[in-house]
C-alpha cells in the first residue's frame, strides 16, 4: 500500500487527534497512525464487568463553552454538547484532619481561600493575580516568542518575565506565603505534576491553576473514550484517515517531502510530519534522515522524565456519597515531596477519584468505580507482587474515607510505569514528558528548533508541556504552523 497525504501525524494522542482535526478541517489530507489498538494514548478510559474507568486523566481543562480546546473541537464541526461535565470543585485534599474543597473558578477558589486563611488573604491575592497573568502570557505566546527572544515585547515586571526561569518555591516565596498549611494547600496539585515546589517549574504550576482558574475543570459524561471517538469520527468525516494499531517504523525524507513505513504493512507519502509523541525516540530510532544540529538532541536524551504513577482500578459495589470525586491525601503537614509513592510509612500521601460521585453513568446502579493514584518515579519497576501490596495499602488507607470499601470490591486491576509506557511509549511511563523543571521550556524550545524541515513536535513532550489541555493546544498550534498561519489567540 502506498497512501499519499498531505500531513501524517505519528501518534493519536489528543495532541495528535487535535492536530489531525485542524488540518483535516482545513482542507488537507490528513493520516493519524497510532501504535496501540486504542486511540488517545493517556486520555483513554477501560470497561471491566459494566465499570468504565479513565485511565489515568482525572480532570481536563478548556471544555466549558467557550474554552479553547472546546472552541478548537467546534471549529472541526465536533459538537462537545451532551459530552462535556462542568465540576465546580476541581480536587479537594485532607491535609491531617482538614478538608479542603477547592473551586475550579479563580475567584471562588480565592474566595474560599481567604475565609480559610484570613490573615494570608494579601498572599493568596498577590499569588493568584500573579499566576492567572502568567498562565495568560504563556498561553497566548509560542515558545519560540516566549523563550528565544527573551520574551520579547512583554514587560520586565510581568510575572512571566520574572517567573520565566523559577522553581514555584520561588515564586511562593516571593508572594509571601507563611503558613505551612496555606503552603501544602497551594502545593496539592503538584501531586500531579511529579514533584515537589522546589523543583518543578513556576509556569507549569501556572499552567495547571491558571488553566483550571480560568477555564474550569471538566469531566467526559461516560468516559473520555467518548471524547476520542468523537473526534476520530470527526477527522474521518472529513476525509481523514485514522488507524490504531499501526507503529510508525521509519520516517524518510525523499524528493522534498517524507516516506513512512508503518508496521503492520504501511507506506505513506507526505509532504509534511507532525511527530505527536516522544521526540527523542522518534529522532533516534525512527528519522531516517540527518541528525538535527547543535546539542539539543543530546540534552534531551539525559534530561529526567517526569514521574510516572502507581494506579489502582476498584470496582466497588455501594456508593460513597460523602466522598469528594477528586481528592488528594496529605497526612503530613510539612510535606510537598511527591516524588515517590508513600502508600506506604507512616505519612501516607496519594491521590483518590471517586467519579461516580459526579458520573453515576460508569458503574452499574448503586455501585462505584475508585481509582487510587499515587507518585512513583518514571521507570521504577514494579512487579506484581508489588503492586498486590500497595493496593492492599491502598485499601487500608482508604477505609477512612470511603468506609467498608474493602469489604465490598468486586473487580480490581492495577498499573504501574510499565504498563503507561507499553500503551504509550512514553519511556519509563512519563506522566508529562520531560521533568516540569525550569529548564524543560528552553529544552522543548532547542528542541523543537532542531527538527527536520517539514517536520513539527507536539504533545506533552514539546510546547508548553504537561497535561491535556496543553497538549492538545501544542497540537493545534503545530497544526496551524504546518498550515503556514499563527495559532490564533487562546
Ligand atoms: C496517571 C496520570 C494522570 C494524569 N492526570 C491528568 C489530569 O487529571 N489532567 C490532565 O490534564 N492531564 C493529566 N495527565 C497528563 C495527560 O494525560 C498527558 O499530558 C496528555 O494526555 C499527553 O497527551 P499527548 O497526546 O501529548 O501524549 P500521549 O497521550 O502519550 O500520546 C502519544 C501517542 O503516540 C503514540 N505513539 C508513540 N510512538 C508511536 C509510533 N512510533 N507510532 C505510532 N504511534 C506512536 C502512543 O501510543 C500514544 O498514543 C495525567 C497523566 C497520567 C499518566
Amino acid at each position: 500500500m502506498r497512501d499519499e497525504v498531505d500531513a501524517v501525524v505519528v501518534g493519536g494522542g489528543i495532541a495528535g487527534l487535535t492536530a489531525a482535526l485542524t488540518l483535516a478541517s482545513a482542507g488537507r489530507r490528513v493520516a493519524v497512525l497510532e501504535q496501540d489498538r486504542q486511540l488517545g494514548g493517556y486520555v483513554t478510559s477501560f470497561r471491566r464487568r459494566g465499570y468504565t474507568f479513565d485511565s489515568v486523566v482525572d480532570g481536563i481543562s478548556g471544555l466549558a463553552p467557550g474554552g479553547p480546546l472546546r472552541r478548537i473541537l467546534e471549529y472541526g464541526g465536533l459538537d462537545a454538547e451532551g459530552l462535556v461535565l462542568d465540576l465546580p470543585v476541581a480536587r479537594s485534599g485532607y491535609f491531617g484532619e482538614e478538608r479542603l474543597d477547592f473551586p475550579a473558578e479563580g475567584s471562588a477558589w480565592r474566595a474560599y481561600l481567604e475565609r480559610r486563611f484570613p490573615g494570608e488573604a494579601a498572599s493568596i491575592g498577590r499569588l493568584l493575580d500573579a499566576i492567572l497573568s502568567c498562565f495568560e502570557v504563556a498561553s497566548r505566546g509560542t515558545l519560540a516568542a516566549l523563550w528565544g527572544d527573551g520574551a520579547a515585547g512583554i514587560p520586565r515586571g510581568d510575572p512571566f518575565v520574572r517567573w520565566r526561569d523559577r522553581t514555584y518555591a520561588e515564586v511562593l516565596e516571593e508572594a509571601g506565603v507563611r503558613d505551612p498549611r496555606l503552603r501544602l494547600a497551594l502545593c496539592e496539585r503538584l501531586m500531579f505534576l511529579g514533584g515537589g515546589p522546589d523543583r518543578i517549574s513556576a509556569v507549569s504550576v501556572a499552567n495547571l491553576l491558571g488553566s483550571t482558574w480560568r477555564f474550569g475543570c471538566q469531566r467526559i459524561r461516560g468516559g473520555l473514550y467518548r471524547l476520542v471517538n468523537s473526534l476520530v469520527a470527526a477527522i474521518r468525516e472529513k476525509g481523514g484517515t485514522v488507524k490504531a494499531g499501526h507503529v510508525v517504523e521509519e520516517v524518510a525524507p525523499e524528493g522534498g517531502g517524507f516516506v513512512l513505513e508503518a508496521s503492520p504493512g504501511g507506506r505513506f507519502r507526505a509532504a509534511q510530519v507532525l511527530v505527536a509523541c516522544d521526540p527523542v525516540a522518534f529522532l533516534d530510532r525512527v528519522w531516517q534522515g540527518p541528525h538535527p544540529e547543535g546539542d539539543a538532541l543530546d540534552r534531551a536524551r539525559a534530561f529526567p522524565r517526569s514521574g510516572s504513577f502507581f494506579l489502582a482500578y476498584l470496582g466497588v459495589r455501594g456508593r460513597f456519597p460523602e466522598a469528594p470525586a477528586s481528592f488528594g491525601v496529605f497526612s503530613d503537614p510539612e510535606g510537598t515531596d511527591f516524588e515517590d509513592s508513600r502508600l506506604e510509612g507512616d505519612a501516607p500521601t496519594f491521590g483518590v477519584g471517586v467519579a461516580t460521585n459526579v458520573d453515576p453513568s460508569l458503574a452499574p446502579e448503586g455501585c462505584s468505580t475508585v481509582v487510587v493514584h499515587a507518585f512513583v518515579p518514571a521507570g521504577r519497576t514494579l512487579a506484581e507482587g508489588e503492586r498486590k501490596r500497595l493496593l492492599e495499602r491502598a485499601l487500608v488507607r482508604l477505609e477512612r474515607f470511603l468506609p467498608g470499601v474493602a469489604g465490598r470490591v468486586e473487580w480490581s486491576e492495577t498499573a504501574g510505569p510499565a504498563t503507561l509506557e507499553r500503551y504509550t511509549r512514553n519511556p519509563g511511563g512519563a506522566a508529562y514528558g520531560f521533568s516540569q523543571t525550569p529548564e524543560r521550556f528552553r529544552l522543548a524550545h532547542d528542541l523543537a528548533a532542531s527538527a527536520p524541515s517539514g517536520i513539527r513536535f507536539a504533545g506533552h513532550w514539546t510546547g508548553f508541556g504537561g497535561g491535556v489541555l496543553a497538549a492538545a493546544l501544542s497540537g493545534y498550534a503545530a497544526a496551524r504552523d504546518l498550515l503556514g498561519v499563527p495559532a490564533a489567540a487562546r
